[in-house]
C-alpha cells in the first residue's frame, strides 16, 4: 500500500433524508461533510475536498447567502480540516495538493487554511462559477469568500492531465493520471451534480478508493441505482448526466467489489 488513507469529517448539513434518496422518510438527517486524506511515505499528503470551516457560516451572513443558509443548516463541528490533520501529527505545510471535486461551500471551506499547497479542479467546474458573485454566485451554491486570493496562480487543471486506462473503470467513466511523488491516482469525471465534477480513485492496496464527491447523497443510490426526491433533482445542474452517472457508478460496484464508495454526505456504512 502506498498511500495512507483517512475519511475525515469537519461538519454537518441539515436536510430531509428523503431529498437523498426518495425511498427515504421526510425526516430530517445531518448530513456529514467528509474528505479525503491520502499521506504518502515521502511525508507529503494530498487532500480530497476541504470540509466545512466556520468561515462558511460567517460568509453566509451577508446577503443574498443567508437564503443558502437558511435551506442547509450548517453544524460546524469544533475541528476543521487543519484541526483534523493536525491531531494526526500533520501540518498545514505537508499538504502539497488540494483536488477540488467541486466548489459547493462544505467542498471548499477549508481552502484558506492551505495557503502553500497546489490546488487542482476542473476548467469546467472552475469556469462555472468564477467571477459570480451575489445572486450570480448564490444561484450555483457558490461562496466566493472561500477562494484565496492567489487561487488561479496555485491551479492545475483536470482537464490537462493524460487519458488513462483503468481496469473496471475506463469502460464506463473518463478517467485522467495523476502522478504524486511517483506513484499513480487516478480521477474521474462525474458529470451533472455540478459541471466538471471529479472523484479520485487510490488502488495502491487490496481495497479500492473511491472518492465520488457528491454523484450521489447515499450509497444506496449505487447499490441500488436510487434516485433522490424529484424536488432534489431539481438542484442538479444536468439531470441526465446525474442520471447516467448513477447508472455507471451501480455498473462499477457491480462488477468490482472491491472498490469502497466514499460519498461526501454517506462516507461510513450506515
Ligand atoms: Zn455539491
Amino acid at each position: 500500500m502506498t498511500f495512507n488513507v483517512s475519511v475525515l469529517v469537519s461538519g454537518y448539513c441539515e436536510s430531509y433524508h428523503k431529498l437523498a434518496v426518495k425511498a427515504f422518510p421526510w425526516k430530517k438527517h445531518q448530513f456529514p461533510a467528509a474528505f479525503g486524506l491520502l499521506k504518502h511515505p515521502s511525508g507529503n499528503a494530498i487532500l480530497f475536498d476541504t470540509g466545512y470551516a466556520p468561515r462558511v457560516s460567517e460568509g453566509m451572513k451577508s446577503f443574498p447567502f443567508p437564503l443558502y443558509a437558511s435551506s442547509l443548516p450548517i453544524t460546524q463541528s469544533r475541528k476543521t480540516a487543519k484541526d483534523l490533520l493536525e491531531a494526526k501529527g500533520i501540518s498545514h505545510r505537508d499538504v502539497d495538493l488540494i483536488i477540488l471535486s467541486h466548489f459547493h461551500p462544505d467542498h471548499i471551506g477549508g481552502l484558506k487554511d492551505f495557503p502553500d499547497a497546489r490546488i487542482l479542479c476542473s476548467r469546467d467546474a472552475w469556469k462555472s462559477v468564477k467571477g459570480r458573485q451575489g445572486f450570480k454566485a448564490l444561484f450555483k451554491g457558490y461562496l466566493p469568500k472561500l477562494i484565496p486570493d492567489d487561487f488561479e496562480s496555485r491551479l492545475e487543471f483536470y482537464e490537462d492531465l493524460s487519458i488513462s486506462n483503468l481496469n473496471g473503470f475506463s469502460d464506463t467513466l473518463e478517467i485522467r493520471r495523476l502522478t504524486f511523488e511517483g506513484d499513480d491516482l487516478h480521477l474521474a469525471s462525474l458529470p451533472g451534480h455540478v459541471p466538471g465534477q471529479i472523484g479520485l480513485i487510490e488502488n495502491s492496496g487490496e481495497k479500492i478508493n473511491f472518492f465520488i464527491a457528491d454523484a450521489v447523497w447515499h450509497k444506496r443510490a449505487i447499490s441500488e441505482g436510487l434516485l433522490p426526491h424529484p424536488l432534489a433533482m431539481l438542484i442538479h445542474d444536468d439531470r441526465n448526466a446525474y442520471k447516467s452517472t448513477i447508472t455507471k457508478l451501480h455498473k462499477i460496484y457491480l462488477n468490482s467489489p472491491s472498490v469502497h464508495f466514499i460519498p461526501t454526505h454517506h462516507p461510513g456504512s450506515k
